[in-house]
């Protein structure tokens, strides 16, 4: 066993350490400024801009097939670049990539959705929680009914990522009401088949959408995979993203840790820096463990993943430690900056709100600790059976 990066992964980690602390770190005050006068944090135009120059240092597609045009670079490099990518909050993200069930689609889907997707032309989002069915996917009450080679869709979807910008959305339906979760299917609908989307506002900048079916006519080609076969699409999608948040919240909880170690040694109190206190050192101590416990469980899952293997249960386990330690770990440090931490003139109270975010959604807290613990009750998954 090798606990070790290899050279190429360091080489990548070195990269985009670099590559983020160039570009993207110089522009937090601006992100914050426009997140509060209420625009996005960065303009579509920058980001083109960003992703552009991250082509040409070779990142582009990181998880795209090379038939593609991608990198394909692996999980395990996916984690590593999360990780870095979350040490700034700027919304920046790699272009060249597309959801994962995309790939599901026939020839003619991947030509007029995947292909534009990878390369930035269009934008999608995937849509399976509704006003009534989030942790419980099973209540999913939209419905599609046949009517001649379309299929007419009705009802609404809530909470959607990228719903308010998305040129065509995946979204789940009901196609058969007797067979439950063997009944909904997966279509796609181009935002001009005549879904609306309404922006939620929320306590953090991801800003989601309701998105509105109102008899909104499919044609039958837009099924993407098997008619009834939504169910698994839904969670392949929900699957890949889980670990990724582990994965972010460790970036994250980095920078934040070392925002409160400079800050501890700077700030006096009583005649001395606060790091000389003990409580303050067993803040940074407990930070410093979670993260790297965290990081492991990331890793893990990642590898298990690369190696063909089911990551399911760790990835439901990277996912709800990962969240819990960057509350843990952004509250914390927010305390030892005392009133500062609290004021808009730090970032850390846009990670705190965006750090909430990470146990609720790719399934909550209590969704993960349900799979956990029903995997090792049912015997699916032996104690110690990755290592
Ligand atoms: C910003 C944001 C972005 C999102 N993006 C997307 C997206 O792109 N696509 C998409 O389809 N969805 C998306 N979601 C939806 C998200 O996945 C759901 O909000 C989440 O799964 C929880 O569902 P819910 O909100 O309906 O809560 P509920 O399911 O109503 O749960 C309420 C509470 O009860 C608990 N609970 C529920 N069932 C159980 C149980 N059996 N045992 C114990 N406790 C239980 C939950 O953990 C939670 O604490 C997003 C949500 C947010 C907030």
């Amino acid at each position: 066993m090798e606990l070790r990066l290899t050279d190429e992964q360091r080489m990548v980690q070195k990269t985009i350490r670099q590559f983020v602390e160039k570009e993207l770190m110089p522009l937090e005050n601006d992100v914050l400024r426009n997140e509060r006068a209420g625009k996005p944090g960065i303009s579509a135009e920058k980001l083109k801009e960003l992703q552009d120059k991250a082509k040409k240092a070779g990142f582009w597609g990181i998880n795209t097939p090379e038939e593609y045009g991608g990198a394909n670079l692996g999980q395990m490099m996916m984690a590593l670049v999360a990780m870095e990518i979350s040490k700034t909050f700027v919304p920046f993200t790699f272009g060249g990539s597309a959801d994962n069930i995309l790939y599901y689609g026939n020839e003619e889907q991947k030509k007029r959705y995947l292909i534009p997707t990878i390369n930035g032309e269009k934008k999608s989002c995937f849509a399976m929680t509704e006003p009534g069915a989030g942790s419980d996917t099973r209540n999913i009450k939209m419905t599609a009914v046949k009517d001649g080679s379309e299929w007419v869709l009705n009802g609404e979807k809530t909470f959607i990522t990228g719903g308010n910008e998305a040129d065509f959305v995946m979204v789940i339906a009901v196609t058969d009401k007797e067979k439950g979760r063997d009944g909904v299917t997966c279509f796609i609908v181009d935002r001009d088949m005549g879904w609306k989307s309404e922006y939620i506002d929320t306590m953090g900048e991801w800003g989601p959408a309701a998105l509105i079916f109102d008899n909104v006519r499919v044609p039958e080609e837009n099924i993407l995979g098997e008619l009834h076969g939504g169910y698994n699409l839904g969670l392949e999608w929900i699957g890949f993203a889980r670990w990724i948040v582990g994965a972010r919240a460790v970036g994250a909880a980095e920078r934040l840790l070392q925002m409160a170690i400079d800050y501890s040694q700077e700030r006096k109190t009583f005649g001395k820096p606060i790091a000389d206190r003990q409580a303050i050192q067993w803040m940074i101590a407990d930070s410093a463990v979670e993260i790297e416990a965290a990081k492991w469980l990331v890793l893990n899952a990642a590898y298990t993943l690369d190696n063909g293997e089911d990551n399911r249960h760790l990835a439901s386990m990277a996912k709800l430690y990962g969240a819990n330690m960057g509350n843990n770990v952004v509250d914390r440090v927010l305390q030892i900056h005392g009133g500062m931490g609290y004021t808009r003139e730090l970032p850390i109270e846009r990670w705190y709100r965006e750090a909430r975010l990470w146990r609720i959604y790719d399934g909550t807290d209590e969704i993960q600790r349900l799979i956990i613990s029903r995997n090792l009750l049912k015997g699916h998954v032996k104690l110690g059976e990755f290592i």
